[in-house]
C-alpha cells in the first residue's frame, strides 16, 4: 500500500490503467478515518486492514505529483542517523562508531516531494536516505519484532548547512540539517510488503543531472531492526516518527574539490520501489553568521 498526503488530506496511491490515481481515505471510508495524514497514524493497523479489504481503487483520482505533500507530516519525534554507511564514514574521515550516531531534524523542516528550496549560504550538501516511519508505540523493540512496528518507507533528503554543523567545538548537526524545507521526503510511504526486499534497496541521486550518490541500502551498518531496537530503548517511538537512516558515499563535503548545491540546481533522488523526488534550488538571503549564497 502507498500512503500519500495529497494537498493536506491522507490519501492511498493506486494504479491506474493510465498512472497513478489517488484515493481520498476520509471520503472513501465514510470518516471511519480522519482527513489528516499524521493523524492516521494513530490507527494504523485497523487503516491498513481496511486498505487492503475495502478500498474501493475506483474512487481514484489522477493528481499532480506537486499537490503531494510529506506523507508524515508533523511526526512527534524525528530521529536522523550520522555516518551509517562506511564509505560515507570513511570519506567524511570519521572512525567507526560503537553505537548510532543520532541527531533531530526539527519536523519543520519537513516537506513534500517536489519543492524550491532556499539556500541559507553557499555550503549546502545533499544527503540521500530511506526513512522509516514507526507504526506503533513501542518500546524496547526486540529485533524479531522490529519490522512489525515499521509502517512504511519514504525517501528524504538530509539536507545540510556544513558550514554551521561543522562551526565549533561541540557540532550543531540537528540546527544545521533544520532550514525550512531541508528536510523533504515522499513521494508517498511504501509498506514494507510493497518492496521486494525492504533491507535491500537502489538509492541514489543525481545534481543537475550527475550522479552525485548510488548504493544499496543492505550497505547500512546498523540495520532497521538494529536502529529500532536501539532507539527503543532509549525513547518510546511513536506512531507516525520518523527516522532518517543515515547518507551513502558521495556527499558534496567529502570531494576534493569540496561541491556545494548552488542557486538553478536540481537535485531528484531515487529510491527503488518508492519512488523520486525532485528538490530545485534558489538563493536565499544570508542567515546570521552564514556566508551568503552566491548569486
Ligand atoms: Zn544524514
Amino acid at each position: 500500500m502507498r500512503f500519500a498526503n495529497l494537498d493536506g488530506r491522507a490519501a492511498v496511491v493506486v494504479a491506474g490503467a493510465s498512472g497513478d490515481l489517488a484515493v481520498d481515505v476520509a471520503e472513501a471510508s465514510g470518516g471511519r478515518f480522519p482527513a489528516d495524514p499524521q493523524a492516521v497514524f494513530a490507527h494504523w493497523r485497523a487503516f491498513r486492514e481496511w486498505a487492503a479489504w475495502s478500498l474501493d481503487p475506483a474512487r481514484g483520482r489522477p493528481f499532480a505529483p506537486e499537490d503531494l505533500g510529506p506523507p508524515v507530516p508533523r511526526p512527534a519525534q524525528v530521529f536522523a542517523i550520522g555516518v551509517n554507511y562506511a564509505a560515507h564514514a570513511s570519506e567524511a574521515g570519521y572512525p567507526p562508531e560503537t553505537a548510532p550516531v543520532t541527531f533531530t531534524k526539527f519536523p519543520s523542516c519537513l516537506a513534500g516531494p517536489v519543492c524550491e528550496v532556499e539556500l541559507p549560504s553557499a555550503t549546502v550538501d545533499w544527503e540521500v536516505e530511506m526513512v522509516v516511519a514507526v507504526a506503533r508505540e513501542c518500546g524496547d523493540v526486540h529485533p524479531v519484532d522490529a519490522w512489525d512496528y515499521v509502517a512504511g518507507i519514504t525517501l528524504g533528503q538530509d539536507l545540510s548547512e556544513r558550514t554551521s554543523q561543522l562551526a565549533g567545538s561541540k557540532p550543531q548537526f540537528s540546527l544545521a540539517k533544520s532550514f525550512r524545507n531541508f528536510g523533504p521526503t515522499g513521494p508517498w510511504l511504501a509498506t514494507p510488503d510493497e518492496l521486494d526486499d525492504p533491507c535491500d534497496l537502489a538509492i541514489s541521486c543525481s545534481l543537475s543531472g550527475e550522479t552525485v550518490q548510488s548504493a544499496r541500502t543492505s550497505a547500512m551498518v546498523y540495520s532497521v531492526p538494529e536502529l529500532l531496537v536501539r532507539l527503543s530503548r532509549v525513547c518510546r517511538l511513536l506512531p507516525g516518527d520518523l527516522v532518517f537512516t543515515g547518507t551513502p558515499a558521495g556527499v558534496g563535503n567529502a570531494r576534493t574539490p569540496k561541491r556545494f548545491i548552488q542557486p538553478g540546481d536540481v537535485l531528484v533522488s531515487e529510491l527503488e520501489g518508492v519512488g523520486s523526488i525532485t528538490q530545485r534550488f534558489v538563493a536565499g538571503p544570508a542567515r546570521a553568521g552564514l556566508p551568503p549564497a552566491e548569486r
